[in-house]
C-alpha cells in the first residue's frame, strides 16, 4: 500500500461522525435509526473500497473523504428510500399486453373493489348467510360459471401455477400427452417440458414439430397414462404443412379411454374476437362446450383482470385438484378476488365487455377513433409548442403482446416526434425518467407515441413531460 493510499484511508470519517453531520441535516426523519446506521456503514464501506480500488488502477480517488461527503450520500439514500419503486407508467409502446409494463390495466370498478374489501376486514371465507366458514373462491365461482357455462371453478396466483397444479394433481407419477407442436416456452423459463417435470408428471411428446395426428395420441395411450393436454400455442404459429388435432377429437378419445382432458388456453379470451376484425381467438366457453375436464388461462391477459389464474371444468374433476396440498400454497389472494369479481360482472353483458374492459377496447377500437385521439394530442402538442421539436401523425400497427394472437397486425396511428437536436434514444431515455415514465418505441429512428395503448386522461403526462424536456434543450 503507497503513502497516498494510507494517508486517504485516514480520511475515512467514523460512523458516528456521520451520523453526527446526519443530525444536523435533520436527515433522520422518517427512518428508524437502525437503517441509518446500516446505510452509514454501506457509504464508508464503498468508500474505502474506492480507495484501494484506485491504488490497484492508478488512481481515481485523490480528493480525502469527510463525514460531510459521507453524510450528503447517506442522505440521498435515506431520501431514495421514500421513493416508490413500482409506479404507473404511460405505455405509449401500441403492445396492448405488455408484460414488462404490467400486462392488463384494472377497471374502474375493480378498483373501487379493492379499496372496499380490503380497506376494513371481509368475508373472504366467511359464509355469511349461514354465519360459518366458507370458501374464497365462492365469491367468484356463480360469476365465472355462468359466463363460461363451466360446472365449477378454482382461482390461483396465476396461470403458471395453474398448469403446475393441474398437472401434479391430476398426473403426478403418470405420463401426460402432448403434442411435439405444443412444447412450448411462454418467456420468464416457463416452458411446459419443464413445469411438467417440476409437477411430477412424465411427459409423454407425440407427433412432429408440425404435424400430429389422432393415432398419435391413440397409440401412446396406455395404463400409465395420467391426462391428455391439450396447449394453446398462443405466443407463435407453425405454418404451412400443418395439421393438429382439434380438441373435441381429444376429449372423445379422453372419454373412450377414460382419461381427463386438460387444456391450457393461455389468454382466455370470453369475447368472439373475430367478430371485430381479428383474428379467431377460441373463446373459453367454446372450449369448455367440447366437455373437456379442465381449462386453464390467466386473469391478466386477454381477460383483462388481475394476475390471477383460472381454473374452470367439470366438478368431479376439480374436486381432486382442490383437495390438493399445492392449491393452499398457490392461493389467491382476496385484492385479486375483488378485482377478479368486478372484471368478470362486465362479461355478464360481452358487448359492454368490449367497452368497458380495456385491453378489449384497444384491441377493438376502430382505427378512425385512434386518430381522432392522435389529431387531439397532436394539437396539444403543438399548442406548447416545443422548442426544435414537431410532431406528425403516421399510420402504424400495434400488437396484442402478452403472448396473444402473435401474427395479428393491428392497425394504428402514432404520433412520430422529429428533432435535430435530441436523439432518439436519449429522447427515449428522456421520456422514461419523468415523474410518470412514458414508455414510447423508436422506429425508423423516430420515437412514436402509439395511440392505442394510450388514453385521454395520459395526454397530460406526455405534454408535461414533453414541455420538460424541450425545456432542457
Ligand atoms: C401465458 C401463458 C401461460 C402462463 O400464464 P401466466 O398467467 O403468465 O402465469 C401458460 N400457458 C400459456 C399457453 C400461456 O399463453
Amino acid at each position: 500500500m503507497n503513502d497516498k493510499t494510507i494517508q486517504l484511508l485516514k480520511t475515512l470519517p467514523k460512523i458516528d461522525e456521520v451520523l453526527l453531520a446526519l443530525e444536523k441535516d435533520g436527515a433522520f426523519e422518517g427512518v428508524s435509526r437502525d437503517i441509518v446506521v446500516e446505510k452509514c456503514r454501506q457509504v464508508v464501506d464503498e468508500m474505502r473500497k474506492d480507495i484501494l480500488d484506485s491504488e490497484q488502477g492508478g488512481g481515481k480517488v485523490s480528493a480525502p473523504s469527510s463525514a460531510i461527503k459521507a453524510a450528503q450520500k447517506v442522505h440521498k439514500r435515506l431520501l431514495a428510500l421514500h421513493d416508490y419503486s413500482l409506479r404507473r407508467v404511460v405505455n405509449a409502446t401500441g403492445i396492448i399486453l405488455h408484460t414488462n409494463l404490467g400486462r392488463a390495466p384494472l377497471c374502474g370498478e375493480a378498483l373501487k373493489r379493492i379499496i372496499d374489501v380490503s380497506e376494513g376486514y371481509s368475508n373472504l371465507e366467511f359464509n355469511l348467510d349461514k354465519g360459518r366458514r366458507g370458501i374464497r373462491y365462492d365469491h367468484v365461482k356463480e360469476i365465472l360459471c355462468c359466463v363460461s357455462g363451466a360446472e365449477d371453478a378454482i382461482i390461483v396466483n396465476n396461470n403458471a401455477a395453474a398448469v403446475l397444479l393441474v398437472l401434479n394433481a391430476l398426473s403426478e407419477g403418470k405420463e401426460a400427452i402432448v403434442s411435439r407442436g405444443e412444447l412450448i416456452e411462454i418467456g420468464g423459463a416457463f416452458r411446459i417440458p419443464e413445469v411438467m417435470e417440476k409437477s411430477g408428471a412424465i411427459l409423454r411428446e407425440v407427433g412432429t414439430t408440425n404435424r400430429t395426428h389422432l393415432s398419435d395420441y391413440e397409440n401412446a395411450v396406455c395404463g400409465e397414462t395420467g391426462l391428455i393436454l391439450k396447449v394453446h400455442t398462443s405466443n407463435f404459429k407453425v405454418l404451412g404443412f400443418t395439421d393438429e388435432i382439434g380438441l373435441d377429437q381429444l376429449v372423445e378419445l379422453g372419454e373412450k379411454k377414460n382419461i381427463p382432458v386438460m387444456n391450457d388456453l393461455g389468454s382466455g379470451c370470453f369475447v368472439p374476437l373475430d367478430q371485430y376484425g381479428l383474428e379467431k381467438e377460441p373463446t373459453v366457453q367454446e372450449v369448455l362446450k367440447t366437455g373437456v375436464d379442465v381449462v386453464t388461462f390467466s386473469g391478466d391477459k386477454l381477460l383483462g383482470g388481475p394476475q390471477a389464474g383460472i381454473i374452470l371444468g367439470k366438478k368431479v374433476v376439480l374436486d381432486t385438484i382442490k383437495k390438493n396440498p399445492l392449491n393452499r400454497a398457490l392461493r389467491i389472494d382476496k385484492l385479486t378476488l375483488a378485482a377478479l369479481e368486478a372484471t368478470m360482472m362486465h362479461y355478464l353483458d360481452l358487448d359492454r365487455a368490449v367497452c368497458d374492459v380495456r385491453v378489449l377496447r384497444s384491441l377493438t377500437e376502430p382505427v378512425a377513433a385512434v386518430k381522432k385521439r392522435a389529431d387531439a394530442l397532436l394539437s396539444q402538442l403543438e399548442e406548447v409548442s416545443l422548442k426544435e421539436m414537431t410532431f406528425s401523425v403516421v399510420e402504424d400497427h400495434s400488437m396484442a403482446g402478452g403472448g396473444s394472437l402473435p401474427t395479428q397486425e393491428i392497425p394504428t396511428v402514432v404520433i412520430a416526434v422529429n428533432s435535430h437536436s435530441i436523439s432518439p434514444s436519449r429522447l427515449e431515455r428522456a421520456l422514461r425518467k419523468q415523474e410518470v415514465p412514458i414508455i414510447a418505441r423508436i422506429c425508423e429512428d423516430k420515437v412514436l407515441f402509439d395511440l392505442r395503448t394510450i388514453t385521454e386522461e395520459e395526454f397530460v403526462f406526455i405534454t408535461d413531460g414533453m414541455k420538460r424536456i424541450a425545456g432542457l434543450l
